[in-house]
């Protein structure tokens, strides 16, 4: 099948490889000219693992192409997915003006029957704004040209989207049209060979299913963090609480682990963009309302825990953090709880020097460029060099089994804080180190 991808970012990347890989010819269309310009030199602008491999031989066998061109991708296209960004607005809902510029583009440039996918996740009635916006633009250019839209939200997770784009839990695709749902089911038939895992439903609800799966996500670590906090008051030990609760299968071991709060491009956008969508219908969303207020608080939990340490002022203190990105296995570091962190303690005066495997240049340029004294480490070791303690935030595999007396050599004070939960308090505390952790009383 001829595939246009329109969003050359994480989503559009990742799906345009993944349908090429299944031998689909695809051309990924971006407005960005110099990540196109990488990518058709072979430079992948994200990390994500096995990804590169796959967009190589793709790119080298022509079935992977790149252009700037909306126009020249639709020439061959049956299928047009739209994968752009759906950020925050102002006041909380998705900013739809990248969904819409590119519908505009489409109706443009369409000179035949096609099929539009919102795969960019986006508010419950925003395939008919879609349907709209194509329409005024082929009228405008006096056409009449057959089309479809339908919504085929995204389910991968960054760090492992190439294993969740090839083995699906689900594909949801809602559609009305019987002939765009056949093609889509053709689609993706090759993705759910082994059970049938193709979900059909109506736009809407296939709209609605993405917020809802992300804010029942987002609600499980909220709930948890709630708990963990509630733990270390009352002298509760959080990890066995979690375990406690996640063997009863309703439950689950999933999404239950306490930490120092959730970031990512998805769940704080998401749950936002829910919230407006209710209250926009008159619903007031009390649960889901308050998922991202817990969430806030919860990214400065770990500077709470400091300040009660080591005080309010902490001039003339160093610290060590490990991890940047909002989880393991990417660079990504949109709202990510590293950046709360960091600029609560250089706020307070503190100096700080960091390390992550994967994130740094990204922390470096964009999200923490306005604090150039931030000291980048080229390894985890040499950021605790003089620190006063340790603070670990995003639990790369790298951080799990560290060696304990090389952190207490490199610190001056033998002090972590772990806002992953990744260490046994009894292991640390034969060791005299002090280690505090996310939902555990310390007694010092
Ligand atoms: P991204 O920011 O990584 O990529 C978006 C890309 O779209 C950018 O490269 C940008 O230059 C490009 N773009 C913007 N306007 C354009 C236009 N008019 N024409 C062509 N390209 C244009 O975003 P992402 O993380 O891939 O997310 C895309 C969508 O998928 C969002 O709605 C997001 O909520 C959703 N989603 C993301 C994830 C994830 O893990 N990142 C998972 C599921 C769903």
């Amino acid at each position: 099948m001829n595939i246009a991808v329109i969003g050359t970012g994480y989503v559009g990347l990742v799906s345009g490889t993944c349908f090429a890989e299944m031998g689909n010819s695809v051309i990924c269309v971006d407005v960005d000219h110099q990540k196109i310009e990488k990518l058709k030199q072979g430079i992948i602008p994200i990390y994500e693992p096995g990804l590169e491999e796959m967009v190589l031989e793709n790119h080298k066998k022509g079935d992977l192409l790149f252009t700037t061109s909306l126009k020249e991708a639709l020439k061959s296209a049956e299928v047009a997915f739209i994968a752009v960004g759906t950020p925050m607005g102002e006041d909380g809902s998705a900013d739809l003006q990248y969904v819409l510029a590119v519908a505009r583009e489409i109706g443009e440039g369409m000179d035949r029957y096609l099929v539009v996918v919102d795969k960019s996740t986006v508010p419950v009635g925003t395939a008919d704004l879609v349907k709209e916006t194509i329409l005024a633009a082929q009228k405008a250019r006096g056409v009449e040209i057959p089309f479809d839209v339908v919504s085929n939200p995204e389910f991968l997770k960054e760090g492992d989207a190439i294993n969740d784009f090839m083995k699906p839990d689900r594909v949801v695709v809602g559609a009305e049209s019987a002939r765009a749902m056949e093609k889509m089911r053709e689609l993706y038939a090759p993705f759910t060979r082994s059970h049938d895992r193709f979900i059909a439903m109506g736009v809407r609800s296939a709209e609605m299913t993405k917020y809802a799966a992300n804010a029942m996500l987002a609600t499980k670590i909220s709930f948890m963090n709630e708990i963990s906090n509630i733990c270390e008051a009352t002298g509760a030990d959080v990890n066995d609480v979690r375990v406690g609760i996640g063997s009863d299968k309703r439950i689950g071991y999933s999404f239950i682990y306490p930490g120092c709060g959730y970031g990512g491009s998805c769940f704080p956008k998401d749950v936002k963009a829910l919230e407006k969508i209710a209250l926009e219908h008159g619903i007031t969303p009390r649960v889901i309302g308050a998922v991202e207020e817990v969430n806030r608080e919860q990214k400065k939990v770990l500077v709470r825990k400091i300040t009660a340490r080591f005080g309010e002022n902490l001039q003339g203190k160093s610290f060590g953090i490990w991890g940047l990105s909002f989880k393991p296995e990417t660079d990504d570091m949109r709202e990510a709880s590293s950046i709360v962190l960091i600029k609560e303690l250089l706020a307070r005066g503190a100096t700080i020097k960091a390390y992550d495997p994967k994130a740094m240049e990204e922390a470096r340029h964009f999200y923490l460029k306005e604090h150039p004294e931030i000291l980048y480490t080229s390894n985890k070791y040499d950021a605790l060099n003089g620190a006063s303690a340790m603070v670990l935030v995003t639990e790369w595999k790298e951080f799990r089994s560290p060696d304990f007396y090389e952190i207490k050599n490199r610190l001056l004070e033998p002090v972590i804080f772990d806002g992953r939960n990744q260490y046994k308090k009894e292991r640390l505390g034969e060791m005299g180190i002090e280690y505090h952790q996310i939902g555990v009383a310390i007694h010092r």
